[in-house]
Order: C-alpha cells, then sequence, then structure tokens
C-alpha cells in the first residue's frame, strides 16, 4: 500500500484483512481485552509488548483508521481522538508545559484561537499570534528560548488565508521546535504538509474526512522526522524518564518514528481520556474510502460559486484561492494545486445586516455550525463561532463583520447558484 496514489490510499489505506477476515474494517465495541495470566497484562502495562487492554488508550478499530489517516498524510504514527479540539490540545501539550511559548498563526479556527490563548494560558503556556503573512525576519523574532511549536492551519477557517508552509517550517527548525499544521480544510487528497516540511499533523475527521455530518473526530499524526534527541533540553518529556510510565524515555524505546504518539496515547489519553468510539471511528472510515472523490466535487462547486460571486453587483469582496488575483493565489498553486477546499467566504454589500438577511432567504444552503458536509451550508462567524473576540481579534483572525462562510456540499453546482441569485435579488 505505501507506493499506491492517494486514492488508492482512501479506499484500502489502514487494514489489510487475512484469508477469511471480514472485508469491512471490524467495530471492536469493547472496552476491555481478556488475557489468561497477570504477567501477560503487566507486559501491555510497561508497553513492552504490543497489544490492548483498555479502549480508553488504544483500540484496535481506532488504530486501523489511525493508520489509514498516517498513510493518506505519510506519517509514521497516528492517533485518533475524540474531536479536533482534543487533536490540537494534545499536539500541543504533548510538547509544551506550564512555562512555555508557543507561535501560532492568528488566522486559524475561532475554537483553536479561544483554546490557545484562554484554555491554554490558564495552563501556564504563552501564545505569540502572528500574522500568516508576517515576513521571515518577523517571524524568526517571535521565537523566545522556552519556544516549543509553531502552529498554523494549511487553509485557515473561515479566512482561507493559506499557510506558507515553507516559510513556517524553515523558521521552527532554525530555531529547534516542530512545526505543527492543522490539515482540516485541505485534507490530505490536496495537501499533504509533511511534504513542505511540517512535523506533526492534526485533523478534525469532523469536517471532510467523515464529511456526512455524521461524527465529531480529530486526528494527530507524526512525520516521523523531528529529531527531538538533536533539541533533548527542549523536549524532557521525551527524550528522559517517565516517572509516570515506569521510567520508559519514549524516543529510546520508540525511536523517532513512534515517541510522540506513544507518549500522547500513554501520557494525556491515559490521563485526559478524549478517546474516539470504535463506532465513531468506523463512520469516519466510510467517509474516508470516498474522500478523493468528493474533494473533487467540493472542489468543483466552490471554484463555480466563487466565480459566479466574484462578478456579482451585491457582492463587496470573494476570498477563494482559486480566483486568478486572490490574495492567496499563488501560494494557492504552490501547495494546493489540485484543489483547494469547498469553502468560500464572500462579504454582502450592506455589512452585518445584509449578510444575515442574505442567509436567511437561502433555501438549499441551511445556516449550521458546520462545514465541509456533503450538504451545503453557511454560517457568520462574527455572530457564531467568533462572537468572544473583540473586534481587533476578528480583524487579526481575517474576520469582518460582513463574512459569510459558505461551504459548498456536493450538489449540482448550477442550483447552488441560482439558489444564491435568489437570496441575493
Ligand atoms: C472544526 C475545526 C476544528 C475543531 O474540530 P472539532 O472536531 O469541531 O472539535 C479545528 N480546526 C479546524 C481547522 C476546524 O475547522
Amino acid at each position: 500500500m505505501a507506493d499506491t496514489n492517494i486514492g488508492t490510499k482512501c479506499v484500502q489505506g489502514g487494514y489489510a484483512p487475512g484469508n477469511g477476515e471480514p472485508r469491512q474494517i471490524p467495530i471492536i465495541q469493547s472496552t476491555t481485552f481478556k488475557y489468561s495470566t497477570s504477567s501477560d497484562m503487566g507486559k501491555l502495562f510497561d508497553l513492552e509488548a504490543d497489544g490492548y487492554f483498555y479502549s480508553r488508550l488504544q483500540n484496535p478499530t481506532n488504530d486501523t483508521v489511525a493508520a489509514k489517516i498516517a498513510a493518506l498524510e505519510g506519517g509514521t504514527a497516528a492517533m485518533l481522538t475524540s474531536s479536533g479540539q482534543a487533536a490540537n490540545f494534545y499536539a500541543i501539550f504533548n510538547i509544551a508545559s506550564c512555562g512555555d511559548h508557543v507561535i501560532s498563526s492568528s488566522s486559524i479556527y475561532g475554537g483553536t484561537f479561544n483554546l490557545f490563548g484562554v484554555t491554554m494560558k490558564k495552563m501556564g503556556i504563552d501564545f505569540t499570534f502572528i500574522s500568516p503573512d508576517c515576513t521571515e525576519e518577523e517571524l524568526n523574532a517571535a521565537f523566545r528560548p522556552n519556544t516549543k511549536a509553531v502552529f498554523g492551519e494549511t487553509i485557515a477557517n473561515p479566512a482561507l488565508t493559506v499557510l506558507d508552509i515553507e516559510k513556517f517550517a524553515k523558521a521552527a527548525h532554525a530555531h529547534g521546535v516542530p512545526l505543527v499544521i492543522d490539515n482540516t480544510f485541505a485534507t490530505p487528497v490536496n495537501c499533504r504538509p509533511f511534504q513542505w516540511g511540517a512535523d506533526i499533523v492534526t485533523h478534525s475527521t469532523t469536517k471532510y474526512m467523515d464529511g456526512h455530518g455524521a461524527t465529531i473526530g480529530g486526528c494527530i499524526v507524526d512525520s516521523g522526522k523531528f529529531d527531538w534527541t538533536a533539541h533533548a533540553d527542549k523536549f524532557p518529556g521525551l527524550c528522559t524518564p517517565d516517572e509516570s510510565y515506569h521510567g520508559i524515555t519514549y524516543t529510546e524505546r520508540f525511536g523517532l518514528e513512534g515517541a510522540y504518539i506513544t507518549k500522547a496515547t500513554a501520557q494525556l489519553m491515559r490521563d485526559f481520556g478524549s478517546t474516539q468510539s470504535p463506532q465513531n471511528a468506523f463512520y469516519i472510515n466510510l467517509g474516508l474510502e470516498s474522500l478523493h472523490i468528493r474533494m473533487k466535487r467540493h472542489c468543483e462547486n466552490a471554484q463555480a460559486v466563487a466565480e459566479y460571486l466574484q462578478n456579482h453587483p451585491k457582492i463587496s469582496w470573494v476570498s477563494y484561492c482559486g480566483l486568478p488575483g486572490d490574495k492567496y493565489y499563488e501560494l494557492g498553486q504552490k501547495y494546493l494545486p489540485n484543489g483547494s477546499c469547498g469553502v468560500v467566504s464572500f462579504g454582502v454589500k450592506g455589512g452585518r445586516k445584509a449578510a444575515e438577511k442574505f442567509m436567511g432567504k437561502l433555501k438549499i444552503a441551511a445556516i449550521e455550525t458546520h462545514v465541509a458536509d456533503a450538504r451545503t451550508c453557511c454560517l457568520h462567524p462574527a455572530s457564531s463561532t467568533h462572537r468572544q473576540m473583540s473586534e481587533s481579534e476578528l480583524i487579526a483572525a481575517g474576520v469582518t463583520p460582513d463574512l459569510v462562510r459558505y461551504s459548498c456540499g456536493l450538489e449540482d453546482a448550477e442550483d447552488l447558484i441560482v439558489d444564491i441569485a435568489q437570496a441575493l435579488q
């Protein structure tokens, strides 16, 4: 499977049944697993043997789906989480703790902005938010001796800024820290951040990976390339014995390819327990089987809608990196040559009021706190997902009061355009 194309990995990655075994992945709906002797089980607790003992830490169905996502991203190890929020929290908290500092793009999902800037700040981790369009000098100047990671989104939700992943990776590596990329909107079908120097990738599988609005979930993937041991003083949690886990040193026992995800499983999942349910992992896998087909259609629909809106007299601006002349067109051509995502952001002339009125008139697109669904949906972020932000935070996040986030589903583009036209009228 390793040398196949992305579509084949979507369909068959992560699972190779043996003779007479189920063709579809089995749902192992069991909290626990049976052993013949206590010493068999003891070896699992010591991480000396491979196997399952309690589904809060690991479950075979979840591991199968995580292995598929790892294959799609080109990573060495992955874990599922109960949500995208949990994935981003674990991804950072696995390598940063009280007294540490992290640099994040300011143009990110509102939930992540709040997680970093409010909740993780309370835990003693300081975040510097920096414009994704910053110069290399500005980026380098944001590092401190206690900086442990750099974070950004391939395509930001909802501002649709495209991150210059190579620029961010170069700065992170020059300062001995990994680049963590939330690849939710692009999906590995359209961008694989590891190819551009990212070290860890996160996902809200709730979005395109599920793709049917059926289940909340997240995933963390490790490229296995970041050399924690070369910066051992910065990452004691990975490079020195874990007293809470029988004195294991993760990098020694599991190598660069396994240390980060094993630590996240053995420590963070054990203690916080944001586990994916096996039933829901099964739904995520069903979505993954058609991800490559669906992404193509989402992108075609978004391109058609963006082109229509661009020429409409009642629309003040359109943001979609597939439009020539878009601020992120060049970065889009570099990082997302086969398409970006199905989400288009735009402003309705008349500002916040006009935007809300327009949305109320749509018949096919439903107002929802969701994106990346098979059914077209839309949202006014300034009055919903981003409503806790101040005016200046909104501007830094690229969210103007008139911004409508319109997520093209899998319907026919002609029908979406007719619906938009009547609502604008
Ligand atoms: C939705 C989203 C999240 C949060 O994921 P949940 O599954 O809703 O917890 C994180 N990052 C991005 C880019 C998202 O779109």
